[in-house]
């Protein structure tokens, strides 16, 4: 492979190889799934719908149902609305969902489609809905494209009734369906009301019954977003995911919001107990406490095998940022860190965090590609890589270590039913750190041994 200087890498800024993203509608498809009873809408050409679909499935191994405006040429010239207009009438007419909630595409943003006015004109039947968004997937990530769906729900629908409805609603921030699940367990050991919103446990998690249900039973509800403008506060999870939609609630119906990092790691996951906690003004239950003093033993025996061991830590924005936290927990070194997406909060919040830890010697890149990662590693090895499986073939060429975590992991089962997030989630990446770490030792004993004998 090429090898680049510094200088060389720095100076690429107008070509990605290899991206550490996706495009923005695979996020509000995503989203949309997170809602009951709710048909995603791809408003371009039936190729992007079915990558969004594919991408979606071979992350979780469950069908990502969503439906297509299929743009044709002439779409692209004349417009999209016969399209829309037509494919909500037929979805309705063959699907029955609840609501259809319709994102752009890259064709649809660049001829303008006017999906508001569309939306407005149409009939809709009774007691359905619609609502949309726009993802113009030539900026941002799947991370803008989720929280802009987000957006969407709230704008159409989050109401203001004046009466309170006693809840916090919790956004997750983009994570899988295992994590929604152990955000929802931590919440109601802390008993504390809530809604989740999205949330696809249930749905691109759900179970095997011998029959096809093309609306699983989970997702937050119509009404339960409506009703988000009642709730008493927002917990945004996930920084730069979720705060643009807290921000769109406080803005539209004055609910609070406060915004707290993923819960991966043990401070992270103190603050978001301590923050629901602090609502029910009720103690923290000893299982969490337990659970707590688990994951710092499970740290304190293994401690010899991280302990000042570099990692390069890519994927998602607030991910990296957990799973930096987590890593300077455990003593590790996190080397290189990376995000594809776009924005200087993500360096502002990770050179925060590393200066705490009085880490100085750490490159951080936002808006990076796996190439320019794979050039850092070759001009100064790491002993271990964290992220997607799009790292696997550094993994490989380099011969390093590597611990798939994040989105998307492609090449491996049953990972979206485990959490990474919460003091259990923790545990989890602790374990598989320490087995790649020691594999790696085991294997370097047994080479030693053969050249010993030899
Ligand atoms: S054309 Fe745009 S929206 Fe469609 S798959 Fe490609 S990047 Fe995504």
């Amino acid at each position: 492979m090429l090898q680049l200087t510094p200088k060389q890498i720095s100076e690429r800024s107008a070509l990605r190889i290899n991206p550490c993203k996706t495009c923005q509608p695979v996020g509000a498809m995503y989203a949309a799934l997170g809602v009951h009873r709710c048909m995603p809408h791809s408003h371009g050409s039936q190729g992007c719908a079915s990558y969004h679909r594919s991408f979606l499935t071979r992350h979780f191994k469950e069908p990502a149902i969503a439906s297509s405006s299929a743009f044709t040429e002439g779409n692209a010239v004349f417009g999209g609305g016969s399209n829309i207009r037509a494919a909500v009438k037929n979805i309705f007419a063959s699907y029955d969902p609840d609501i259809i909630a319709v994102h752009t595409t890259c064709l649809s943003e660049t001829i303008g489609d006017d999906l508001k006015t569309y939306i407005s004109e149409m009939t809709i039947p009774e007691g359905k809905l619609v609502v949309h968004t726009n993802t113009p997937s030539y900026v941002g990530s799947h991370i803008q494209g989720y929280a802009n769906m987000m957006n969407g729900f709230i704008q159409y629908l989050a109401q203001s009734s004046g009466q309170a409805n006693g809840k916090t609603a919790v956004f997750p921030g983009f994570v899988n369906p295992g994590d929604m699940r152990e955000l929802k367990r931590m919440l109601n050991l802390l008993k504390t009301s809530h809604t989740l919103f999205p949330d696809t446990s249930g749905v691109m998690d759900a179970p095997m019954t011998g029959y096809y249900s093309m609306y699983p039973k989970g997702g937050t509800t119509i009404e339960e977003i409506k009703s988000l403008g009642d709730c008493a506060q927002v917990i945004a999870l996930g920084e730069l995911t979720s705060e643009e939609p807290a921000k769109m609630l406080e803005r539209l119906c004055g609910v609070h919001y406060e915004t707290l990092p993923l819960p991966i790691g043990i401070e992270n996951t103190d603050r978001f107990i301590m923050a629901a906690s602090q609502i029910t003004m009720e103690d923290v239950p000893y299982e969490l406490e337990e659970e707590r003093g688990q994951l710092l033993d499970v740290m304190l025996d293994s401690h010899f095998y991280h302990y000042g061991k570099k990692v390069a830590i890519f994927g998602d924005p607030d991910t990296v940022l957990g799973l930096v936290s987590l890593t300077l927990e455990m003593g590790m070194i996190p080397k290189y860190i990376l995000t594809g997406t776009p924005g200087d909060a993500f360096l502002r919040k990770t050179r925060a965090l590393l200066e705490r830890y009085e880490q100085d010697d750490c490159t951080v890149k936002a808006g990076g590609d796996l190439f320019e990662l794979h050039q850092w590693i070759k001009n100064e090895r790491v002993e271990l890589l964290l992220g997607t499986s799009y790292g696997k073939q550094i993994a490989k060429a380099e011969d390093i270590p590597f611990v798939r975590v994040g989105f998307p992991i492609l090449d491996r089962y049953v990972h979206s039913y485990f959490p990474i997030v919460g003091y259990r989630g923790a545990l989890r990446i602790v374990e598989k750190i320490s087995e790649a770490l020691m594999d790696r030792q085991d294997r370097d004993a047994a080479d030693e041994d053969v050249e010993l004998v030899m």
